[in-house]
C-alpha cells in the first residue's frame, strides 16, 4: 500500500522538477542476481502467491501459501515441491507484501528461478529501486553511523543502481549481489535506519550534465580518492578522482599489511596465464596519477612480466590486497606488502563520508565533495 501511495509522490515531484522523466516515473524495478549455479534451493511463501511460467508469464499455478518447497532443475523442466513445470524457468510472486524466502533469506518483489544448461539452477529477484537499496545499505555502511553519513551512501548506492539499470537493457539482470556491483541480501536484515536514510532520500539522484553515472564508492580512500579512468575505461568529472580527503583516517581499514609467499605468486601467475617460473621477486614500477600501485614486474628465474596491479589484486584476493596503495619487498620467501585503504578508491569514501557527517556536514556536502560537478535531482 505504501509502496503505491510513494511511487506516486516521487512521480509527481520528479515531474515537476525534472521534465525529462514524466513519462517513466512509475517505481523503477532492479533485477539482481541472487543465486547462481544452485543444485537445488527452497522457496516458501508466508501468504497468496502465484507461479507464472517463463518466459510466457502463464501462471501455471496458485496457492494461500506455499509450505517450504525444494525446487531442482529436471531433465523436461523444474521441479517444486511435487510438482513438475514443464518450462526453462518461472516467476514466484507473491500478493500484496507476503513474505517470500529463498533458503534462509527473506526477499521484497518476486523471484524468477531459470535453469542452465548443466542442471543447475539461478535466481533473479526483481524488486522496486527503493526497496533493493533497503536490502543494500546496511551491508554497505553501519546502521548506528549518522544520518547525514546513511544518506550519502543511500543517494550514491541509489544512483550507481540506475546507472547499471540503464546500460544492461537485453541482459537478464542488472546487478549482482555481491561486491563485484553492491552487497544484497534480501529483506532478512533490513534495519530502521538505513531504512530511513533510503527515506529520507527517496528518489534522489546524482547527475552529471543532466545523466546518471556509476557513482561509485569504497570503503576508505586513505587520503586521496582514484580516478574511474585508473581502472575502466570511463572518464567523467564527477569520478575523475584526485579528491583530497583527510576525513578516513578514523577508519580501522586505514593501514593495512600482507604478508604473502612468492610461491603463491607463482601458483596465481600461472593459473592465469602469466609463467615467469620461480617467483624471486616483486616491484611496483608504475603509479597512477593519484599515486596508487599501477603496475608490478614480477620476476621469475623464467623471465619477468608487467601486471596490471588491478588484475594483481584479484588474483591474490581484495581482502589481502586491500587497494592499490602499497608498497612491496620480496623477503626470502614473501612479499611483504604495506599498504593503506580498502577499496578501489573511485568517488565516495564511506569511511571518509562518515568523518565528514561527524563534523556537521549534510548528506549533500559529502555527496558534492565526492562526486565535484554532480548535481542531486
Ligand atoms: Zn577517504
Amino acid at each position: 500500500m505504501t509502496k503505491i501511495a510513494s511511487s506516486v509522490a516521487v512521480g509527481a515531484l520528479l515531474a515537476m522538477t525534472v521534465p525529462v522523466f514524466a513519462a517513466p516515473a512509475k517505481s523503477q524495478e532492479v533485477r539482481v542476481l541472487v543465486a547462481e549455479n544452485q543444485k537445488s534451493l527452497t522457496l516458501t511463501v508466508k501468504g497468496r502467491y502465484q507461479i507464472k511460467l517463463l518466459p510466457s508469464l502463464l501462471t501455471a499455478a496458485a496457492g494461500q501459501k506455499l509450505k517450504t518447497a525444494s525446487v531442482a532443475a529436471t531433465p523436461a523442466g523444474i521441479r517444486i515441491g511435487g510438482k513438475e513445470l514443464k518450462t526453462p524457468g518461472f516467476r514466484i510472486e507473491p500478493a500484496a507484501n507476503n513474505d517470500l524466502w529463498m533458503n534462509q533469506s527473506r526477499f521484497r518483489g518476486s523471484l524468477d528461478v531459470r535453469k542452465n544448461p548443466d542442471g543447475t539452477l539461478r535466481v533473479i529477484n526483481r524488486v522496486p529501486l527503493e526497496e533493493y537499496l533497503y536490502g543494500v545499505l546496511h551491508h554497505e555502511v553501519a546502521p548506528w553511523w549518522p544520518m547525514e553519513a546513511l544518506k550519502a551512501q543511500a543517494v550514491a548506492a541509489r544512483t550507481y543502481a540506475v546507472y547499471q539499470a540503464s546500460v544492461s537493457q537485453g541482459v537478464e539482470y542488472d546487478l549482482k549481489s555481491s561486491t563485484s556491483s553492491q552487497v544484497y541480501g534480501g529483506s532478512t536484515r533490513e534495519r530502521y535506519r538505513t531504512k530511513k536514510a533510503v527515506d529520507d532520500t527517496k528518489g534522489q539522484l546524482l547527475k552529471y550534465l543532466g545523466k546518471v553515472f556509476p557513482a561509485y564508492f569504497h570503503a576508505t580512500c586513505a587520503g586521496k580518492t582514484a580516478g574511474a579512468q585508473e581502472l575502466w575505461k570511463i572518464n567523467l568529472p564527477p569520478i575523475a578522482g584526485g579528491v583530497l580527503c583527510d576525513h578516513c583516517q578514523i577508519s580501522p581499514h586505514y593501514y593495512w599489511h600482507a604478508k604473502i609467499p612468492l610461491s603463491e605468486i607463482e601458483e596465481k601467475m600461472n593459473a592465469n596465464g602469466r609463467r615467469v617460473g620461480q617467483v624471486l621477486n616483486v616491484e611496483v614500477v608504475t603509479q597512477t596519477p593519484s599515486g596508487r600501485a599501477g603496475s608490478l614486474q614480477i620476476t621469475g628465474n623464467a623471465g619477468s612480466v608487467l601486471v596490471a596491479a588491478k588484475d594483481f589484486r584479484v588474483w591474490m584476493g581484495g581482502n589481502r590486497i586491500r587497494g592499490a596503495f602499497f608498497t612491496v619487498k620480496a623477503r626470502e620467501d614473501m612479499a611483504d606488502f604495506d599498504g593503506k585503504g580498502w577499496g578501489h578508491g573511485v568517488g565516495l569514501c564511506q569511511w571518509g563520508a562518515l568523518g565528514q557527517a561527524l563534523l556537521g556536514k549534510t548528506y549533500k556536502e559529502i555527496l558534492h565533495f565526492y562526486y565535484p560537478g554532480s548535481e542531486i535531482v
